[in-house]
């Protein structure tokens, strides 16, 4: 089965972000456990998490269907101690936040050198900062993101979150997250099916589909190769709607989010929608 969705608002407190998720008909959602421009937030109360497992129950939303994002400060290979140190803070108490939600998952843009540090090194310390925070939690899988590539952000090669998967211990708990607006601007051609094979088959040669969690469906407001992260509404951009259709039918992407962040929010309920149409599916609707 497949579970469309959007990124959608957790204002008010996270107990909110299921009940937008379904007014929207939405199968899956992602979220901010907190305020995505700030390092700290107050802890979550027990009222708020009961509230969220509430409503992610009656609204017929389970953890695998549910993909929380990180806050954008974090750099997990940042290459000066002090930034590294505040970074894996707030990632493992990012993680701590979705243990606590009863969430199975977490994803995150893996990191930029800020071209002081090599490629392989601010990699490696990716790694480590995933390796510590697994320690800290249970249950929580670290779900890296590929990039566009923009500046000196790493991630926008599929070797890139090979060279971090192969580095961390416990493979159990790490994963990936594909965005295709991400994948296009990287260079990757997701245009047409015969290219979409293609690049499904280099990621599944690359890096494995089994690391596969969930996908961000943008199109690009960019070309392909523009290493620019500007996402469109689907089928108004460079990409086209042939990779929407393409994932929608394809198997290897069931049973997992697949979470739209595109621009424009009024217009989620019709990308949804347009999305279960070409599975072939009904969607879930938007009544509890
Ligand atoms: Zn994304
Ligand atoms: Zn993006």
């Amino acid at each position: 089965m497949k579970y469309f969705g959007a990124h959608v608002s957790a204002s008010g407190g996270v107990e909110n972000a299921p009940l937008n998720a379904r007014k929207i008909g939405a199968g899956a959602f992602a979220l901010f456990t907190k305020n995505q421009r700030q390092w700290v937030a107050a802890p979550l109360s027990a009222a708020q998490i009961d509230a969220f497992r509430a409503n992610c129950e009656a609204a017929g939303y389970r953890p695998f269907q549910i993909l929380p994002h990180d806050s954008y400060l974090i750099n997990l290979g940042h290459p000066d101690k002090a930034g590294l140190q505040k970074s894996r803070q707030a990632f493992n108490d990012e993680m701590k936040r979705c243990e606590l939600l009863g969430l199975d998952r977490l994803n995150f843009h893996p990191g930029s050198s800020l071209k002081e540090i090599a490629d392989e090194e601010c990699l490696s310390l990716i790694a480590e900062s995933i390796d510590l925070a697994l320690e800290a939690t249970e249950g929580v899988t670290a779900v890296i993101e590929n990039t566009a590539g923009q500046g000196s952000n790493l991630g926008w090669k599929f070797e890139h979150l090979a060279y971090i998967i192969d580095r961390v211990q416990d493979k159990s708990r790490v994963g990936i997250c594909i965005d295709t607006c991400h994948a296009y601007s990287a260079g990757y051609d997701l245009s047409t099916a015969a290219a979409c094979e293609r690049t499904f088959a280099e990621l599944d040669r690359v890096v494995g589909l089994k690391y596969l969690k969930g996908m961000h469906l943008n199109d690009d407001m960019k070309a392909q190769g523009s290493r620019v992260d500007r996402h469109a509404p689907l089928g108004e951009g460079t990409l086209g709607l042939e990779a929407f259709r393409y994932i929608a039918a394809d198997p290897r992407f069931d049973d997992m989010p697949l979470i739209l962040e595109t621009p424009d929010e009024s217009r989620w309920p019709d990308e949804i929608a347009q999305l279960y149409g070409f599975a072939g599916e009904a969607g879930p609707g938007t009544g509890i």
